[in-house]
């Protein structure tokens, strides 16, 4: 607790402050030799879609295990990223590594019909990010509509030109473009029109406490009819509990993503959620004339 006088209340910042500090030069400096030696990992989190419950992509998300530090989660060890200049090189070590894994899960008979990656704004300030996607697809020979990015809502906000012009190439490309996080930042409705986006993330927070939170279900609903008629995917992210799921039904959401399905997996896991579901398939049929 801040004291109120303003001693207490400038110790208290200050800590945090140092915290920030301490974690962007331990943090930054381990991260990058991480990153050298190739040590990060990306974890696939399972989306389904709604009616079939059918597998209609994963999410990348990445995992950075450090020998000496243990686990360091993305929510602090991406924003020292952004913080150290190192973003780019994970975002693009992210899609790569995505594009390697799809031609893997090909090779194996595994199917996965898409990848998603989380890139940060800065990105998109780069104009050589379309090329760099576009040579990527064409290296692993992969047809564009395997490949979602999904970007947050500072993106949307960013204003500078170059953004929109780089969405629109990677749009051009055919590759999705999806609005994750969706509800929690400061986008307006006109801008997410003026957007070339394929989908849109509801945000795991008006899940949460879905099942008894009437506001957080209006809302819902009020997105995924917007998002629909806009043309695009709706997608929910958190969903954790068969009710939210029947629910999420009811308000004709087009793919869930959540622990009810799976967490994040590695790789040999993946592929081994989607062979045990295969054989439970069958009772899903028919699947795959759906609209995305
Ligand atoms: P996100 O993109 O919104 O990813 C979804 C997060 O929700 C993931 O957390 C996932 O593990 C978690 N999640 C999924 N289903 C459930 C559920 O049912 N219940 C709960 N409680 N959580 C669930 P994670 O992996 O810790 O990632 C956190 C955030 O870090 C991501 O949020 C994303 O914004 C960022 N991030 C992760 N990997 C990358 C990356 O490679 N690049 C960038 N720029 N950001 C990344
Ligand atoms: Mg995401
Ligand atoms: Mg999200
Ligand atoms: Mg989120």
């Amino acid at each position: 607790q801040a004291k109120a006088d303003g001693r207490g209340t400038y110790r208290f910042a200050n800590s945090e402050k140092n915290q920030v500090a301490q974690d962007r030069l331990v943090l930054g400096s381990a991260l990058r030799d991480s990153l050298a030696r190739g040590a990060l990992n990306l974890h696939y989190q399972p989306q389904v879609r709604t009616h079939t419950l059918e597998l209609c992509g994963v999410e990348a998300l990445s995992r950075w295990h450090h020998p000496h530090l243990g686990n360091i989660f993305p929510s602090r060890f991406i924003a020292v990223a952004e913080e150290t200049g190192q973003i780019e090189a994970i975002g693009r070590w992210s899609l790569q590594e995505s594009c390697r894994q799809m031609v893997q899960w090909d090779k194996d008979g595994i199917h996965v019909p898409t990848v998603a990656v989380n890139l940060s704004a800065v990105h998109f300030r780069n104009r050589a990010l379309p090329e760099y996607i576009s040579n990527l697809l064409d290296h692993y020979k992969l047809t564009p509509d395997r490949l979602t990015v999904e970007i947050t809502e500072s993106v949307m906000m960013d204003s500078s030109s170059d953004t929109e012009e780089v969405l629109q190439a990677i749009r051009n490309l055919g590759t999705g473009l999806s609005m994750d996080d969706f509800g929690t930042g400061y986008s307006s409705l006109s801008r997410l029109t003026r957007l070339p986006l394929t989908e849109i993330k509801i945000d795991r927070s008006f899940i949460n406490d879905f099942e008894h939170d009437t506001n957080a279900q209006a809302v819902t609903m009020a997105v995924i009819g917007i998002g629909s008629r806009l043309g695009m995917t709706v997608v929910t992210e958190g969903v954790e509990t068969e009710q939210q799921r029947r629910l999420l039904e009811e308000l004709k959401c087009d793919v869930m993503q959540g622990y009810l399905f799976a967490k994040p997996l590695a790789p040999k896991d993946l592929e081994q959620w989607v062979r045990q579901r295969r054989t439970i398939k069958n009772l899903a049929e028919p699947a795959g004339k759906a609209k995305t």
